[in-house]
């Protein structure tokens, strides 16, 4: 796993399994350099969801971070968060964070409206085709929204709606390269994350003729597994570099203080 770095893990600071100590020893026993934690914080709005940190804990959050950034020997320890996008909330986000010390922002969509895209199989088995499509459509568009805000550094699982295999039967292409415009434009990288291969899914998020295109337009690449178990932090890291060498990538970006570096891609 040499040349690799793991930022989008989950513990059970929010809806992971495992503690962030154990993350981060499975990262350095897969012979990472550098890794992160990226827990979900946001405000959601409505009721506080047990998915996410509370957010009255995130100076601990951050403290923990700190104090094994400087106990754990070759690995470069990152600090990050999963920042659920809502438009009707993202003051309020940009407002807590404002004074935040971190090293990457994971900007999100996880629902549109009240819909939860990623929460269950069932969601999606209600909807007639016409609404799949509309969900899709009304997702990418918030995507645009968070890239124009400028806040985050990197987007997470791209093409998210895709989980449980539910795809739109209109042709969402031209939307999706004037998301990738949207990206852009802002000077946002985006992750390839390999969660999705092992979820009806069955690739990754991006699909590749998607990364491809990013490709083209210059947007930087992650390559991230999502883990939510420390079993999990460098999953299917190889078939995603492999993806990425074949659109063209030859370089990962990596961050410190919201600063974007550049490695060789393996
Ligand atoms: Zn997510
Ligand atoms: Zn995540």
């Amino acid at each position: 796993m040499k040349g690799f770095a793991s930022y989008h893990n989950h513990s059970v600071w929010s809806d992971g399994g495992d503690t962030i100590e154990a993350m981060l020893a499975a990262c350095a026993e897969a012979g990472l350099d550098e890794a992160g934690l990226s827990d979900h914080y946001g405000f959601y709005p409505g009721p506080p969801q047990d998915w996410s940190m509370r957010r009255e804990r995130l100076p601990d959050y951050l403290a923990v971070l700190a104090s094994l950034r400087d106990a754990s020997g070759r690995l470069q320890v990152r600090t990050g968060l999963e920042i659920d996008y809502f438009p009707d909330t993202f003051d309020q986000t940009r407002e807590a964070l404002a004074a935040v010390e971190v090293d990457y922002l994971i900007g999100s969509v996880h629902f549109v409206g009240g819909f939860p895209v990623d929460a269950a199989s069932s969601w999606w088995e209600a909807l007639s085709q016409e609404r799949i499509d509309e969900v899709w459509r009304a997702y990418l568009g918030l995507i645009r929204d968070m890239a124009a805000t400028r806040f985050f550094d990197f987007v997470g699982h791209l093409d998210l709606p895709k989980k449980y295999g539910f795809r739109p039967e209109a042709d969402l292409s031209g939307e999706i390269l004037a998301t990738l415009n949207a990206i852009a434009e802002a000077g946002m990288a985006m992750e390839i994350n390999t969660a999705g291969m092992h979820l009806p899914a069955g690739q990754v998020y991006p699909e590749p003729w998607i990364l491809a295109e990013a490709r083209q337009r210059e947007i930087p690449i992650l390559i991230n597994a999502d883990a939510h178990r420390a079993a999990h932090v460098t999953r299917s890291f190889e078939a995603a570099a492999g993806l990425a060498h074949a659109a063209g990538y030859t370089h990962l970006a990596r961050y410190h203080h919201r600063e974007r570096s550049a490695v060789p891609l393996p």
